[in-house]
């Protein structure tokens, strides 16, 4: 960063996803997530440095060349689906258009016959409707936009989908709809889904497992049931972002998130925890998938 200053965006980020499973990576805006997804695309800019792996089959993806990022995995081994998908659409070209220049990229069918069939197949698959394949992005509702950037994101039939925050700016009925949607894509067995969202009632309705960001580092890692469960998730941030829902305690989490410039040497989420011991200045270690001195023990686990 301008004057040689460091930021560690994303700190020892360990976790995996296999075919037929949606991992729901969660947290608030600015922890990290998307530029996780930016290192697995190969995103990042060309300011950021990365360490470690992250391996799709035999390929490690931050240490892959731009030529293998570009011809081999984004579009064929990850379908990106982006946030805002009006917006990551091109305005002036209809999705039949875009669909089938994505088709003629990504995939071996040739010939007019056979590329607007397979572009046809795409939006099918993502439910986007036959008749509205020659209109233009602004002439979409925000769901039928995000069904086309879906297809999109189909068309190379890549074994992992990576949904960046793909409900922002949905009413809820449309956050149900696309959440489900998403899911039939991983129920077909082929796919894995890692869907990164601050939306934690959508991450519920799709996900097996939940990985809790905080100040770039996973603080949890549970599955579903039990973190949306009655056990309930043990981190006290997890904990914390499921008491501020108003379907829940609407209690939110006192302060601000830190600086990720400036985090403290122990753990980052003492200065808002209430269970914050003097052990809290010292970084925790990640056990149990839960980087925390003081988990909350369930009550059966109590007694
Ligand atoms: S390590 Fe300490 S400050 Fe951090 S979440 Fe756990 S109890 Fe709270």
């Amino acid at each position: 960063m301008p004057g040689g200053r460091r930021i560690a965006a994303v700190t020892d980020a360990h976790f995996d996803v296999s075919a037929g499973e949606c991992l729901a990576l969660i947290g608030e805006s600015g922890c990290g997530k998307s530029v996780l997804a930016s290192a697995l695309l190969g995103l990042l800019p060309s300011n950021a440095q990365s360490a470690g792996q992250a391996r799709l089959g035999e390929l490690d993806l931050l240490t892959a060349d731009e030529r293998t990022l570009t011809r081999t995995v984004r579009g064929r081994l990850i379908g990106l689906i982006p946030q805002s998908p009006a917006a990551h659409l091109t305005p002036v070209r209809t999705v039949r258009s875009q669909l089938e220049e994505t088709v003629g990229a990504l995939t071996d069918a040739r010939g007019r016959t056979a590329v607007r069939a397979a572009a046809e197949s795409a939006a099918e698959r993502a439910a986007f409707p036959a008749d509205h394949l020659d209109r233009h992005p602004h002439q979409l509702s925000g769901g039928l936009a995000q069904r086309a950037a879906t297809a999109l994101a189909l068309v190379g039939d890549a074994p992992l989908l990576l949904a960046d925050e793909p409900t922002t700016g949905l009413d809820r009925d449309l956050v149900d709809h696309t959440v489900d949607e998403l899911r039939r894509h991983v129920d077909d067995g082929d796919r894995a889904l890692l869907m990164i969202t601050h939306d934690l009632a959508a991450a519920e309705r799709i996900a097996d497992r939940v990985a809790v960001m905080y100040a770039g580092r996973i603080v949890e890692l549970a599955d579903a049931d039990v973190f949306f469960g009655p056990p309930g998730p043990r981190h006290p941030y997890s904990r914390g972002l499921l008491q501020a829902l108003p379907e829940r305690a609407f209690t939110p989490i006192p302060g601000m998130p830190p600086e990720l410039g400036d985090l403290p040497d122990g753990c980052a989420f003492a200065p808002r925890c209430e269970q914050a011991t003097a052990a809290c200045a010292a970084l925790p270690p990640t056990t149990s998938h839960i980087a925390c001195h003081h988990p909350h023990v369930p009550e059966n686990l109590n007694a």
